[in-house]
């Protein structure tokens, strides 16, 4: 028993070495890759549910690894998170889509709000508001051309502080989205209790997925129930994953205000996407 309990000990040490190892080097390798340019920003337009114009767009992150190619965010944010690394990669897309956004509306381009993906540990920060203001400062946009989008999740843990740093974030004129809208620990009841912090809600993709795909009456319904509470509490609608005119069709019935979805477009390089601002709409 002795013997077995020591080898258990052993592959159970064994095991966790592996998973610091991993971390170290994914780690370092990021470390590195913000050092080497290797991170960039694709963005992805929002569109009004009706008119087709493009009002807004979200920033998401790749990273060009020399040896595995494109790695999409799901396989290097949660890790990323585990690390003090979250903050500085960030920070630097905090400043490279202000930079970019400024840039864009120098050049005369159509001018729209760009918002990025917080995670919940960077509400820890206690220079979170302070760095935000430190980037209007130096790109000189306006607040109301940045936007961020915020997980349920950040408003569950350590409820005061969040609060408190999202007030001072619309104070100076941002608006927040809550993101993936649906899942998780979501419930109706609580977005009552957003009001007055949260200005747009995303309903998660699974929802929007459920409106074609289902015969059920009822997922039509629990999309329509959200869209209408949410315009109730004075909020704003955004679906994501449209990808059939038949959701668009739908949602724009239900009177959502804005659609993001492969139907309009794939999150896509910088310079794809000043074109796609050009045109203005899609079709
Ligand atoms: P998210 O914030 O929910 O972003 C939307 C994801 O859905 C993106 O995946 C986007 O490419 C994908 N998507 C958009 N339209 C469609 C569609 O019509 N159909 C389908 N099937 N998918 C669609 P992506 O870029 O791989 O990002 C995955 C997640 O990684 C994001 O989910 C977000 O949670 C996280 N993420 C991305 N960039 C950042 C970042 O800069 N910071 C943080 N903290 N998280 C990020
Ligand atoms: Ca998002
Ligand atoms: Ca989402
Ligand atoms: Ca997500």
């Amino acid at each position: 028993a002795k013997k077995l309990g020591k080898n258990t000990y052993q592959i159970f040490n064994a095991s966790m070495n592996t998973e610091t190892f991993k971390l170290f080097s994914l780690e370092s390798d990021l470390r590195k890759a913000l050092e080497l340019n290797q991170l960039e920003l694709y963005y992805q337009p929002r569109v009004n549910a009706t008119h087709h114009q493009i009002i807004g767009a979200e920033a998401l992150i790749r990273w060009n690894h020399p040896d595995w190619g494109e790695v999409l965010p799901d396989d290097f944010i949660p890790i990323a998170g585990k690390t003090s690394l979250i903050s500085q990669i960030e920070k630097w897309i905090m400043k490279q889509v202000c930079l970019q956004n400024k840039s864009w509306q120098d050049a005369g381009l159509p001018a729209i709000p760009i918002s990025i993906n917080i995670s919940p540990q960077r509400f820890m920060d206690k220079d979170f508001v302070m760095n935000i203001k430190n980037v209007f400062e130096l790109t000189k946009l306006e607040p109301e051309y940045f936007q961020i989008e915020i997980l349920e999740t950040s408003l569950l843990e350590n409820e005061n502080i969040v609060i408190r740093v999202l007030q001072e974030l619309k104070e100076m004129g941002i608006r927040i989205l809550l993101d993936d809208f649906g899942t998780g620990y979501s419930s109706l009841l609580s977005l009552r209790q957003c009001k007055g912090i949260i200005d747009e809600i995303k309903i998660d993709r699974s929802f929007i997925y459920e409106l074609s795909h289902s015969d059920e009456e009822n997922s039509n319904f629990i999309t329509k129930t959200i869209i209408d509470l949410a315009h109730h509490l004075q909020m704003d609608v955004v679906a994501e994953g449209v990808e059939t005119i038949e959701q668009q069709e739908i949602l724009q019935g239900f009177k959502c205000n804005t659609i993001q979805g492969y139907l309009y477009s794939e999150p896509v390089p910088a310079s794809e996407f000043a074109e796609l601002l050009i045109k203005g709409k899609i079709e």
